[in-house]
């Protein structure tokens, strides 16, 4: 069967690229001096360029393609629901079996007080849902007074008007007036960053307590919910300490407000546990999903709606006018079923928690001996690694981000996909991973920082 892609070389589509592409999170002028990298084809953890150039994908992508590339049971779960029921809704009292199967097998998979789903295309659609999920609720409750949603600063939720005012990204509110009305932000449980003379610990609990302050200036009566990344991901991988997440359960309780766990990154197996949700021990009453869901193979995401709400929206609520054309997308949803059912029959999250994670963990420790880092942590398969100019004292370099990009470049030069966060390098490699495979990763990312280290002394910043 003839492809609709033609073959074409590198430089044609660099050339088209160049003439007809607006890309996300891109400066233009800046990439037409570089030229686009073409990726052509994927299988395991690897991507192969335009050209032929294997790359180890440290990133699954966009923290999405779990179970790595070329998983043939999920092109054909595609193909499969292609021909049987290509598209149809479910608004309007209908329904087909992929997303009833997918809600089913959500309910199974999420933590207990998990038996409803909210499904959308996108994690950032997930997070414009819970907006109007949590205000609705409250409205029904007759507390329509109880609008505002905390969230932090540097968090990330997405890049819709609702996604991106959640997030806490400077850079994003500044284009477009953002955040919409009702949305605040308090500080984020980034020790390495922000916790100066303070134990992980004792910074972890001043860093939850933020929020207890900021509902009482704001009036408890008035606070709808509050909405967090289990490990902030696009942030640049922060790892709270332990002390954050059971001092903010203990306070969302207190104070009778909704937790959202913001899941896109942390779910389906990236801790070790299902959800970043069980690593930390706390209870959320929504989820937002996506990325995993589908291993990145369709677009798919979805609210996970705790019994609490959805006794409300399932009964006393009314009409929910708020969906979208493909909210559960028969073949995206067929998808997320195999991919679901894979993560299960090949007990892939116990192997993260039990076998790759460990040896990872391992071997990203000892990148911490390296002179330009000044942290390397990790949960699962999600970790950073800190670039600083003077290790004891945690100095970063100045001009935040340059750095990060040199060792990007060099990673990349190097065959290995790490993305840089300011000069934070962090890695979410497909949960697939073998042993050697982390050898080679870790060896990767060892050359690229002592090849940034020569840069840093050539150009008299070291
Ligand atoms: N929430 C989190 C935690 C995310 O990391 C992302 C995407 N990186 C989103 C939401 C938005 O998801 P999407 O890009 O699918 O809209």
């Amino acid at each position: 069967m003839a492809s609709s892609i033609p073959d074409r070389s590198t430089s044609e589509w660099q050339a088209l690229d160049a003439a007809h592409y607006i890309h996300p999170f891109t400066d233009h002028a800046a990439l037409s001096k570089k030229g686009t990298r073409v990726i052509t084809r994927a299988e395991g953890v690897y991507l192969y360029e335009s050209g032929g150039r294997r790359i180890l994908d440290g990133m699954s992508g966009l923290w999405c393609v779990n179970l790595g590339y070329g998983r043939r049971e999920l092109a054909d779960a595609a193909y499969q629901q292609l021909q049987e029921l290509p598209y149809y809704n479910s608004f309007f009292q209908v329904a087909h079996p992929p997303a009833i199967e997918l809600a089913r097998l959500l309910s199974e998979v999420t933590p207990p007080q998990f038996k409803h789903v909210f499904f959308t295309g996108s994690g950032s659609e997930a997070n414009d849902t819970v907006v109007r999920t949590v205000r609705h609720y409250w409205n029904v409750l007759g507390q329509p007074e109880r609008t505002v949603i905390i969230s932090r600063h540097n968090a990330y939720h997405g890049s819709t008007m609702a996604g991106a005012s959640l997030g806490g990204m400077k850079p994003m509110h500044e284009q477009g007036g953002l955040p919409i009305p009702g949305i605040v932000h308090i500080r984020q449980p980034y020790w390495f960053g922000e916790g100066g003379e303070l134990s992980p610990e004792e910074f972890g609990r001043v860093a939850a307590r933020a929020l207890e302050e900021k509902i009482l200036q704001i009036g408890p009566e008035k606070v709808a919910a509050f909405i967090g990344e289990p490990i902030q991901g696009a942030g640049g991988v922060i790892i709270p300490p332990s002390t954050y997440w059971p001092e903010i359960q203990r306070i969302v309780d207190k104070y009778g407000i909704l937790l959202v766990a913001d899941e896109v990154i942390c779910g389906f197996g990236r801790t070790g546990r299902w959800f970043g949700s069980e690593y930390f021990g706390i209870r959320p009453d929504l989820m937002p999903i996506a990325k995993g869901l589908s291993s990145g193979y369709l677009p798919i995401g979805g609210v996970m709606v705790g019994d609490r709400v959805a006794e409300v929206m399932t009964v006393k609520a009314g009409e929910f006018n708020h969906g979208f054309t493909y909210s559960g997308h028969p073949v995206a949803c067929a998808v997320a079923c195999a991919a679901i059912k894979i993560l299960r029959d090949e007990r892939i999250v116990d192997r993260v928690n039990d076998d790759v994670g460990p040896y990872l963990q391992r071997r990203w420790a000892e990148l911490a001996s390296h002179p330009l880092v000044g942290e390397a942590r990790i949960v699962g398969l999600i970790g950073a690694l800190e670039l600083v100019k003077d290790k004891a004292k945690r100095l970063n370099f100045p001009d935040p981000g340059d750095v990060g990009v040199i060792c990007r470049d060099l990673c990349i030069a190097n065959g290995l996909v790490m993305r840089a966060v300011r000069d934070t390098m962090i890695i979410a490699p497909p949960l697939v991973i073998t042993h050697a495979q982390i050898d080679e990763l870790v060896e990767k990312a060892r050359a690229a920082l002592d090849q940034t280290q020569q840069e840093l002394h050539r150009q008299g910043r070291l």
